[in-house]
């Protein structure tokens, strides 16, 4: 008996050393995260110093989040939430804490994360109450039957799955207040992104019309992408409208057999162009490159008459982060170069 017993172990020893080889075998070097903040009219002369310091620094703090998870050997599902979490965390961008006003003076919040691995995705759109709603995004893709869960019933799911909560108070910034009041008074929807005086130097951050609908892409050392997109959508918004931020296909799209991808700018036309998936479809079924691809989605986003930008990301680790307006908040990190924060 004991001499089966050791055989049994020493098989088991034996294949497990296997498994383990082969999974170190998998693992390769290789990641890449890419982040955005959203684009707009964002432009050198209307920034200060100051300001742009503290976009750099958000933006480098957000991607040595996510690279940690990468480097670790993490997934780039994961990565892609840590980074937009940061992201929603920070007053400076239009998601989460930052997030706009809509027409009745609320913050309304949608969010999205998918796994290309397995096209495994989680939305929630118009959350009023939830501290990170891409928090809300992965519990609705871990722990519910569904895909895309809205409103007051969204938040109770994922309050019910561990998100947390957060009192209105918490969403309020003046300066979002202000801009709110002024749009509402002119009957304008305003994307976050765009300002009409173009003379005007910002000189304190609440003076700046905030842009940034916020995501993340990623490849991870086992070769999976995943995408992530964040938003609080249009100041003075109507109707319950919901943006491209949320929907699959429109303003986040994440597939092993093409590429990771996500959006900002006006959604509805990311909407009607099916952003996202176009630039993914054009790899898988036109045999593009990922920048060919990109570069091909821009020219129907700019005949659609869209405005804005994407990242993306390719199961071979090859990245874009294009747009057709002035600037993008952007950056991005590899395991062989160190974080990259661009704005202009
Ligand atoms: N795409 C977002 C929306 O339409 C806005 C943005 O990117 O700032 O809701």
């Amino acid at each position: 008996m004991k001499y089966i017993n050791a055989i049994l172990a020493l098989f088991i020893c034996l294949s497990t050393t296997c498994v383990e080889a082969q999974k170190k075998e998998e693992l390769s070097d290789k990641y890449v995260l890419v982040i955005h903040g959203g684009a707009g009219t964002i432009v050198r002369s209307k920034m200060t110093p100051a300001l742009e310091y503290e976009y750099t620094c958000a933006l480098e703090e957000a991607l040595h989040r996510g690279q940690y998870v990468l480097d670790t050997g993490g997934l780039a599902i994961t990565a892609v939430e840590v980074a937009v979490k940061f992201m929603e965390d920070s007053p400076l961008f239009n998601a989460g804490k930052g997030s706009v006003f809509s027409h009745e003076g609320v913050n309304e919040m949608d969010a999205c994360i998918m796994n290309g691995k397995d096209l495994t995705s989680g939305a929630v759109a118009g959350v009023r109450n939830l501290k990170n709603p891409i928090e809300g995004a992965r519990l609705v893709k871990d722990s519910s039957k569904h895909v895309f869960l809205y409103g007051d019933e969204a938040q109770e799911f994922c309050l019910s799955k561990g998100a947390v909560y957060a009192d209105s108070s918490y969403f309020f910034t003046e300066f979002r207040w202000n801009q709110y009041v002024k749009a509402r008074d002119k009957g304008a929807i305003i994307l976050d992104h765009d300002t009409t005086d173009v003379n005007y130097q910002y000189k304190t951050l609440e003076e700046l019309e905030k842009f940034g609908t916020v995501g993340a892409v990623a490849l991870d050392r086992y070769g999976n992408v995943a995408a992530a997109t964040s938003t609080g959508g249009l100041t003075n918004k109507e109707f319950g409208r919901i943006g491209d931020s949320p929907i699959v296909g429109a303003g986040t799209y994440a597939s092993n057999r093409s590429c990771a991808v996500s959006c900002t700018g006006k959604g509805e036309f990311f909407i009607r162009g099916t952003v996202a998936r176009d630039i993914a479809a054009r790899m898988e079924f036109g045999d593009l490159t990922l920048t060919e691809s990109g570069e091909r989605t821009m020219k129907r986003l700019n005949k659609l008459g869209g405005s804005g930008g994407f990242i993306s990301v390719d199961k071979n680790g090859n990245f874009i982060m294009m747009f057709n307006t002035k600037g993008m908040y952007r950056g991005v990190v590899t395991n062989e170069k160190n974080a990259a924060v661009k704005i202009y």
